[in-house]
Parts: structure tokens; sequence; C-alpha cells
């Protein structure tokens, strides 16, 4: 089963971390005092929770959702140092070369009421090699006098200074727009489901009972159409009403063709089924309960995984499951199929038994692949689990998270910043974990890392 090695392996890893590029980060730099944490509440437009002292975390990098002009981005508050600490001026350097790797945008800020001090200095260095555009935020300018400070800045080479009261407000528009001017491209994003009826694919292998299930649940009379105000159905669709919601399944002409055609149409098949995958966002697996799981099965499922869509399993014909092919399917299901995330439906078309049990499980399917959880909640959960167990140390390195985000659902894609690479075992734990904390049933999970150059 070698696809199957990938499935296993739950998290699918993007390593190149291509999928970070959906929401830009914007990281928040500075010395401790200039205001950064006052910036970043005033940016997030609310008293947040930015000062949320974890025990045994520092409030070293928190990660937030931000959103101006309608823009969404993360936004890093990469927190303070502590001038006394035994080497300072590398913990400095450190985290603001952190903060460059990590971020698209760097916010560096000042306090115009001390103006550049050495330690600036140092910072603009390490900002100026990276490449990357800093905006500088003069921050502390309460009033005229102030805004007239923040013009001394221009002396750092950084370019324009964007004077800016992080206490009181003014600027902090200009400024916001500053960073918005410089913000990366944001690739299209997809576009959310069309509100109409969810898509639901029913697929498996042939005489698995496709075509009886879908005639059970469609019934004898057809939902209407014009029924459903302005749905349009692709004709190879159906819409079936289920427990009291209308649902698309998808390309039931091809489940109700095959059963009229004959063998050898194996390729014409699969290719059928991966489209209906590609355009579903639950995907019902048939399995025939009363033989062996082939390989077959185990390729369409991992095809599910692999496209991100919502999983059910369902068992079909159980009716010919007797307690001892029960026992036997549950050890193969152990063996085989590692998935324990996804909701799982014993039935039988032919007779009805738990056919009504397939609704549920569609829409547990569903709420799992569309869950977003906050970038602080995440964070915080992180921070938690990250102090608790730690990445166990590889030749001398400690690789750790620095933070994390979800920038998208549907299904479910998480980044994690990181300073190396994340060994699969630890990856697993960690979407174990995160399933535990956050649910996530009947979704894949992808995440992905960013790892510090
Ligand atoms: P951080 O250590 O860089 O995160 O700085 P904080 O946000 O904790 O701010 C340090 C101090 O500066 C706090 O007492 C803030 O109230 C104050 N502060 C922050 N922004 C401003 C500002 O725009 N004007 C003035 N006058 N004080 C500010
Ligand atoms: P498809 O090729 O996946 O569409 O499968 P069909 O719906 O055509 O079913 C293939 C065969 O399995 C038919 O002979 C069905 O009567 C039979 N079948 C389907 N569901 C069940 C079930 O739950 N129990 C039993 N015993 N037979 C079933």
């Amino acid at each position: 089963f070698g696809e199957f090695e990938f499935v296993e392996e739950g998290a699918q890893l993007d390593d190149r971390g291509g999928v970070a590029e959906d929401v830009p980060v914007v990281a928040v730099v500075g010395r401790p005092n200039v205001g950064k944490s006052t910036l970043v509440n005033r940016i997030l437009g609310r008293r947040a929770a930015v000062v949320e002292d974890v025990p045994g975390v520092t409030r070293d990098r928190v990660a937030y959702d931000a959103e101006w002009r309608g823009r969404r981005f993360t936004l890093v508050d990469t927190g303070g140092w502590d001038p006394d600490a035994k080497g300072f001026m590398a913990r400095v350097a450190a985290q603001a070369e952190l903060a460059v790797a990590a971020a698209d945008v760097v916010v560096f800020v000042l306090d115009v009421t001390v103006g550049a001090t050495d330690i600036d200095e140092a910072v603009v260095r390490i900002l100026r090699r990276a490449g990357k555009p800093v905006i500088v935020a003069a921050n502390k300018a309460d009033d005229v006098r102030g805004e007239a400070d923040a013009a001394a800045l221009w002396n750092l080479g950084l370019g324009e200074p964007h004077p800016v009261s992080a206490l009181h407000g003014r600027g902090s528009g200009d400024l916001l727009d500053a960073i918005f001017a410089v913000l990366p491209e944001a690739p299209r994003r997809r576009e959310p489901a069309e509100g109409g009826p969810h898509r639901v694919a029913l697929v498996g292998k042939p005489n698995v009972g496709k075509s009886s299930l879908l005639n059970r649940l469609a019934g004898e009379e057809r939902v209407v159409v014009d029924a459903v105000a302005g749905t349009t159905v692709d004709p190879v669709d159906e819409l079936v009403e289920l427990g009291g919601k209308v649902w698309r399944f998808i390309d039931t002409a091809g489940i109700r063709r095959r059963v009229r055609e004959a063998s050898g149409h194996e390729y014409y098949a699969s290719l059928r089924t991966a489209a209906a995958i590609d355009r579903a966002e639950v995907v019902v697996v048939l399995l025939d309960a009363a033989q062996p799981l082939s390989e077959q099965d185990l390729r369409i499922i991992s095809n599910v995984v692999e496209a991100g869509r919502g999983l059910v399993l369902a068992f079909n014909k159980w009716d010919l499951v007797d307690e001892e092919r029960r026992l036997r399917l549950e050890k193969e299901l152990d063996r085989q199929l590692r998935i324990r995330w996804a909701p799982r439906v014993n039935l039988s078309a032919l007779t009805g038994w738990h056919v009504d049990r397939l609704v549920r499980a569609i829409e547990t399917s569903l709420e799992g692949w569309s869950t977003r959880v906050p970038t602080a909640e995440l964070n915080a959960f992180l921070g938690r689990l990250v102090a608790a167990h730690p990445h166990p140390v590889r030749g001398g390195k400690q690789p750790r998270i620095l933070f994390g985000t979800q920038p998208q659902t549907s299904p479910p894609k998480i980044v994690l910043f990181t300073t190396g690479y994340l060994e699969p075992v630890y990856r697993r734990f960690l979407e174990r974990r995160l399933r535990e904390e956050f649910g996530f049933a009947g979704s894949p999970i992808q995440i992905s890392m960013r790892i510090r150059q």
C-alpha cells in the first residue's frame, strides 16, 4: 500500500511552506518600552489579550489575526528584550533576525522622545541586510512636536519615518496604509461555497453499493429542482433531501451509468472518481464491509485526504457481516487504515439499516472541514504544548515552533514558523493534539512549516 504511507503520516507537510503566502506576516520589532504592545493593540483595534502571560511561556512572540481595508494579515508581536540579560546584544540581533526571516513586512518601532539608540542602530543594520520591506514607526509622537522629532529618524536610512501615537491613535491609519502598501499581493483565495446545497460525493470501488445507496437516499420521490430557490443543477448531479436539508450529490450520473456499463472502464471510472472528489466538499467513501479492505479502497481514501476534502467512511453490506467478520474488519482497519479522525457509519443500502446516520456523519465532517482556530488561541495552545513537550534535541539543535497561524479553512491549513525541521513523529503528535484541542473531526489537516533560514 505504497500511497498509504502518506495518509499514515497524517499531516501533509509542505516544507517549502508554500501555503503560508495566503496570509502575509507583519512583524513588529523594537527595543523594550518603545510601545510595541500598545501599537499591536492599536492595530488590532481592541484591548487584545496581548499581555496574556502564560507562566513559563514568554510573550516572546505572539501572533494575531489582523485586518486593514479588507486585507487579512498575521501580526506578530516580537515582544521585548530584557536589556539586563546576559548577551543582550546577541538576543536583540537574534530577535530581529528571526522577525525578518519569518515576516513579509517588518514594522520597526522607535520612541521619538528618546530617538535612535545604539541598540536601534544595531537593529537597523540587520534590517538593512534583510532586504524585506521595513516600515519605520516613530512612536510616541503624541503631538506636533513629536511629529517634528520623528523626522530625525530619516537618518536611519530606512525610508520615511511614520509618526504615530500608539497610545492615542494619532497617525495609526497612515501607518497602516504604509503597511498595506507593501503587503505582498495575496494570491486569489478560493471561492467560498456558493451558498447553495453542500456538495457531497459518493465514491467507492465498483459493486460496493453506490447506486443502491443513492437510490435509498434519494427515495422514490426525487427532489424537484425548482423547489430549491436559485439552484442550477448540473444534470449529472442530484439534489437529495436528508435530515431536513438539501444536499447536492455530485456526478450521480456516473454512479447510475456504471451499473449499465460493462467492466473494463476502470480508468474512466477512476477519472470520474477523482473529478467528483475534486468538486465535493465532503466525500463519502463507501466500503464493502463483507470484503477485506482492498488497495483500491485505500487509494480512494488517500485521494480524498490528498485533495483535502471532508471524509466519511461508510461500511456497506453490514447485513452480511457476522461477528467473526466484524472482528476481522476491526483488525484490518487497525493495521491498514490509521485514520482515526473520520466519522464512520456501518450501514446496509439493501435493508436501509443505519442509512439515516449518514447525514449526521456528513455534517460532522463538514463542520471539522470548516473549523477556523483564531491565531491567538492557536498560539496560546502551541505555547502550552511546546512548553510541556518540546521537540527533542537533534544534533545539538532543538527546532522550536515560534508561532503558528491558520491561513485558511476548507480544508484547515496550519502554518508553523519554526527554527528547524520538525520530525514526522513530532508532527503527528502535534496533529493529534490539535485535533484533541480544536476538533477538526472528519477533516484532513494540512500542516506546513516555514523554516527560518
Ligand atoms: P513594548 O515594551 O515595546 O511592548 O512597549 P509597551 O507597549 O509596553 O509600552 C511601553 C510604555 O510606553 C507604556 O507605558 C505605554 O503606555 C507607553 N506608550 C506606548 N505608546 C505610547 C505613545 O504613543 N505615547 C506615549 N506617550 N506613551 C506610549
Ligand atoms: P455500485 O457498483 O457501487 O453502484 O454497486 P451497486 O449499488 O450496483 O451494488 C452492487 C451489488 O451489491 C448489487 O447486487 C446490490 O444489490 C448489492 N448490494 C448493495 N448494497 C448492499 C447491501 O447493503 N447488502 C447486500 N447484501 N448487498 C448489497
